[in-house]
């Protein structure tokens, strides 16, 4: 990989308090982590401002979630506009927790991500597939219509990157295999050819997330098309958080 930096997000989740985020944001600010990774950690939405304002500027910050259009009566919601208003870089959408325990859909998703990008947020596109449709033999079919509806309504991928993160192996410490990993990636870069364009295709980051950890990184790492990581749980510790940033040696 020398076309683009290796990528590693920190998906913070509705975990941590005052105390134990501002602990993390120390464990963060002195790990010593490599030059060519991009990092990047979501803290929960309430604790954005102060972890932009204690935070090394070397790891950037994103949210894990945003409106789908502009700002106004959409209470509990927050605006694209106001995570760029703060300063946030990125955004996480289409987490298989808000499909599959909040309810959204693949359109709703895709018009987030195009929202987003138009804000000038740099969007983590999440897809995966359930473990019955892996089961079912349905992976790459299920994974093809996730990213389809992105492809339809983002302009260009420039500022986009895919995870990749099987529902089966979210939060469940069974990680997919390098293999099962690199398989569907590779299937992701195809498609990516195949349905966007050639260069979209070898200029996207695809990420794998699923139960990744400090001891299971450098192989995954390893594989042609694992571009990087979104990590859930190991992303609360900061030395194992950066102990997965610095595993592609
Ligand atoms: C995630 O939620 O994005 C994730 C990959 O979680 P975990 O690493 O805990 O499986």
């Amino acid at each position: 990989l020398d076309r683009f930096s290796f990528f590693v997000g920190g998906n913070w989740k509705a975990n941590g308090n005052k105390e134990s985020v501002k602990k993390l944001v120390q464990e963060l600010n002195d790990a010593k982590l490599e030059e060519d990774v991009d990092v990047v950690v979501a803290p929960p939405y309430i604790y954005l401002d102060s972890v932009l304002n204690t935070l090394t500027k070397r790891i950037e910050v994103s949210a894990q979630n945003s409106w789908v259009g502009k700002g106004g009566a959409f209470t509990g919601e927050i605006s694209a506009e106001q995570l760029k208003d703060l300063g946030v870089e990125w955004v996480i959408l289409g987490h298989s927790e808000r499909r599959h325990v909040i309810g959204e859909k693949n359109e709703f998703i895709g018009k987030k991500a195009a929202y987003a990008l138009s804000n000038g947020l740099k969007v983590m596109a999440c897809v995966g597939e359930l473990l019955e449709e892996r089961e079912a033999g349905k992976t790459t079919e299920v994974v093809f219509e996730q990213l389809k509806a992105y492809a339809d309504e983002v302009p260009s991928w420039k500022d986009v990157v895919i995870a990749y993160e099987p529902v089966w192996a979210i939060g469940t410490g069974k990680v997919a295999s390098p293999q099962q990993a690199q398989e569907v990636h590779a299937e992701i870069r195809k498609w990516i050819s195949d349905n966007v364009s050639a260069e979209a295709s070898s200029q996207t980051r695809i990420i794998y997330g699923g139960s990744v950890n400090a001891a299971n990184s450098s192989e995954l790492a390893k594989q042609e098309d694992i571009d990087g990581f979104l990590v859930g749980g190991a992303s609360l510790k900061g030395p194992d958080f950066a102990a997965i940033c610095n595993s592609v040696t």
